[in-house]
């Protein structure tokens, strides 16, 4: 059949509040004009984040039912430490609440003043968590990943000359190389597994581990059987297991590809590195076997693992998104190609050429979508991903300016979707009007979640004022 649909039916449903945009924009304007400090009750479709807001199955929620809540030894910590050995082949599983607490403990092991550690783009909880330590969180996306319009079909690799000139000068101070599948801030796009065969190959010529940052795996490895040579006749669970075979460890947030609401783990081959991750994780998360986590929520996630493997959920996943870029892209709209693994990605630089990179393109735009149609979604640009420059002190743009509605798993239909590309193509229209973004106040790291921002005067205002 032509018309991939979803391969679910709903036993469930949540309202949704309509509002108008007058109501909206008093919301906005209460928020601080911070899409994260919106009441979730004023959004109309959510697409913040695909993390944690995804629909659970009537599988998993009777697996909430069996969570035993033993605080030692629960069987619901067999069956997660069990899910996650299979699917990725990795023998020591240390639960923790959510990926940044896993991110946490890795720190802890790695990090500190005088290391540096890099990724093909590090995550914003990951590069936090990194410079919290006092180390340095490298980013090396490959050079086509710059290019919004090209199609090329691995966007998330690693920029390889480059990663090894790091290794090469400062041999010494770089303690792991990490990973990151797909890659989130570069667009949701893959990772291949030539890629990563060439990442494994520069870890082992300098002696070091490499730790994947998982929380997209299974949508990283059903792009590389649909865009990898070679690739198109093994299963998703295959390909996970060789990408998996390459790393020494890897963080994970279940709250993506784990189909749940929370969770996470950290995952390691090196029962000594094990041993001392789990006397810190008994400081911080809790004992050995539960982390941050409770029996149920371990139960849930051991049930996603299998479930986000399933062959007919991928195509379906990716088909929805799809159907959105494609629409976007006929209609001129510009969106970065090809489409990801988990979100649209528009390209804000290009949507409104008008403002600066510090009037925040895509944040002006998220507020519009907001106005337009009570639609949530989040910049990942120089808001989110600014730096600032260590001689000078200056605030620096991020490569790129980007907007993402991120679909949460299993949880929005195909009018839901048409509903946003209606949203998204009346912005379009009139994309010339559209103000700016000034920072009113905002902590030094993610400021994007707190920070208080405002529009910029138009010309025109500032001229007659
Ligand atoms: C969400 C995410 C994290 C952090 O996980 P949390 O569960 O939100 O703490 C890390 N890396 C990537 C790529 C993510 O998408």
């Amino acid at each position: 059949m032509k018309t991939i649909i979803e391969p679910f039916r709903i036993k469930s449903v949540e309202p949704i509040r309509m509002t108008t945009r007058v109501e909206r924009r008093e919301y906005l304007r209460a928020a601080n004009w911070n899409l994260f400090g919106l009441h979730a009750r004023d959004v109309i479709i959510d697409l913040l984040t695909d993390s944690g807001t995804g629909a659970m199955s009537s599988e998993q929620w009777a697996a909430i039912m069996r969570g035993d809540e033993s605080y030692a030894g629960a069987e619901s910590y067999y069956r997660f430490e069990k899910a996650v050995q299979e699917v990725f082949g990795i023998e020591y599983v240390i639960p923790t609440h959510q990926g940044r607490a896993a991110e946490h403990l890795l720190c802890q092991a790695y990090g500190g003043s005088g290391r540096l550690i890099p990724n093909n783009t590090h995550f914003d909880t990951t590069r936090a968590n990194i410079e919290a330590s006092g180390a340095v969180a490298l980013d090396f996306p490959c050079i086509e990943s710059l290019d919004t319009t090209s199609d090329f079909p691995f966007k998330g690799n690693m920029n390889l000359p480059a990663l090894r000139a790091c290794l090469e000068e400062n041999r010494g101070e770089v303690p792991i190389v990490m990973v990151t599948v797909t890659n989130n801030a570069g667009g949701g796009q893959p990772v291949s597994l030539e890629n990563l065969r060439a990442i494994r190959a520069l870890c082992d010529e300098f002696e070091l581990p490499l730790f994947v940052d998982a929380c997209r795996f299974a949508e990283n490895a059903y792009l590389i059987q649909q865009r990898e040579a070679g690739q198109s006749e093994r299963s998703v669970e295959d390909i996970v297991l060789e990408l998996f075979s390459m790393a020494d460890g890897c963080t994970m947030s279940a709250k993506k590809d784990g189909m749940a609401n929370i969770g996470g783990f950290l995952a390691v081959r090196n029962p000594k590195l094990a041993q001392r991750l789990r006397e810190w994780l008994v400081v911080t998360e809790g004992f050995a076997t539960y982390g941050g986590m409770s029996g149920r929520d371990m139960d849930a996630v051991a049930q996603g693992l299998r479930e986000i493997l399933r062959p007919e959920y991928q195509e379906y996943r990716h088909a929805s998104i799809r159907y959105v870029v494609e629409r976007l892209a006929a209609s001129g709209v510009p969106v970065v190609l090809p489409a990801g693994g988990h979100a649209i990605f528009l390209d804000a630089k290009r949507f409104l050429p008008h403002l600066p990179w510090n009037e925040y393109p895509g944040q002006a735009l998220a507020i519009e979508l907001y106005l337009e149609g009570g639609i949530r979604s989040c910049e990942i640009g120089s808001l989110m991903l600014g730096q600032t420059d260590p001689k000078t002190g200056e605030p620096l743009p991020a490569a790129r300016e980007l907007l993402r509605l991120a679909i949460p798993r299993r949880t929005y239909t195909q009018s839901h979707m048409d509903y946003v590309l209606e949203v998204i193509e009346g912005v379009w229209q009139r994309r010339d009007e559209i103000r700016g973004v000034e920072i009113v106040e905002a902590p030094k790291v993610l400021r994007h979640f707190t920070g208080h921002f405002r529009r910029t005067k138009r010309a025109e205002e500032v001229t007659t004022a």
